[in-house]
């Protein structure tokens, strides 16, 4: 069971902002989120990736605002319904989606999904829930994206069965039981930030979604400074996590980000499936 990767929008930024010693150059950095057939679960997506509930429409200010600071450019080919079709599946064939937390780019197009079961950490969706507007935006959350009635369809992930990750990488919760897809906690960059190991593949696989922006940044002396730090929830346990995603590719294991601007050989090609 192997994943794949859509690219729902390019995000310009300078690479010395992501990078330390990186060019002044921009760099287009993907917004990825994921999807995967499981045997049993179905069709499952790993994060909902930018939509147009960001750049269009209705909107508060203060996401008016993010837009406006961030820039995003959707990619309409790398969208949920058009990315689904490929795999001649809608919206409403999702049965499940998990999410890695809670920023803008990986919940933009949740409302797609009002049937799908979501897997998050429950503590951390009842704190958003129960918070102002403006405590969450200094999370980097914002609540008007986050579909009504979240909570009564969420599998919470802090409640399920943990199991060892190869190449060191610790425990990880067991989202369906058989040992295919582990959530593993890497804290630092936002609040319950989890990524996924899938397990079993030949060379296992991890997700670490926001550990850093670049693959290349991983090691501790090519870490970006101010400002990209200002925007980590916790930068000790930003570093440390760093670092055992860095062990773990190390150790031979493939890691995939979410922003890494490289190809990797499980994203999506523009060609039709
Ligand atoms: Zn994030």
């Amino acid at each position: 069971m192997r994943p794949v990767f859509a690219n729902s929008a390019f995000v310009t930024a300078p690479e010395r902002l992501v990078l330390r010693g990186g060019r002044w150059r921009n760099i287009r950095l993907k917004v990825r989120y994921g999807l995967f057939r499981h045997p049993d679960a179905g069709l499952v997506l790993i994060d909902a990736g930018y939509g147009p509930r960001v750049t269009q429409g209705r909107r508060g200010l203060a996401l008016r605002l993010y837009n406006a600071l961030f820039g995003p450019e959707l990619v309409a080919a790398g969208q949920p319904e058009a990315v689904l079709r490929r795999f001649g599946a809608a919206p409403a064939d999702v049965s499940a989606v998990i999410l890695s937390h809670f920023h803008a780019d990986h919940v933009a197009t949740l409302d797609l999904f009002p049937q799908a079961r979501v897997f998050a950490k429950t503590r951390l969706l009842n704190r958003i829930e129960g918070r102002s507007g403006w405590r969450n935006l200094r999370h980097g959350v914002f609540a008007e994206l986050l579909p009504e009635g979240l909570a009564a369809r969420t599998v919470d992930i802090d409640r399920l069965a943990v199991r060892d990750a190869p190449f060191g990488l610790g425990a990880g919760r067991n989202l369906f039981g058989d040992g295919s897809v582990l959530a593993i906690d890497l804290p630092g960059h936002a609040e319950g930030h989890v990524g996924l190991c899938f397990a079993r593949l030949p060379v296992p696989l991890l997700y670490a979604v926001d550990v850093q922006w670049l693959i290349d940044a991983l090691s501790e002396d090519r870490q970006p400074g101010f400002p990209a730090s200002l925007i980590a929830d916790d930068r000790r346990a930003l570093a440390e996590s760093a670092r055992r995603v860095l062990a773990f590719r190390q150790a031979g294991g493939q890691v995939l980000l979410c922003h890494e601007p490289g190809d990797s050989p499980y994203d999506l090609t523009d060609d039709p499936a």
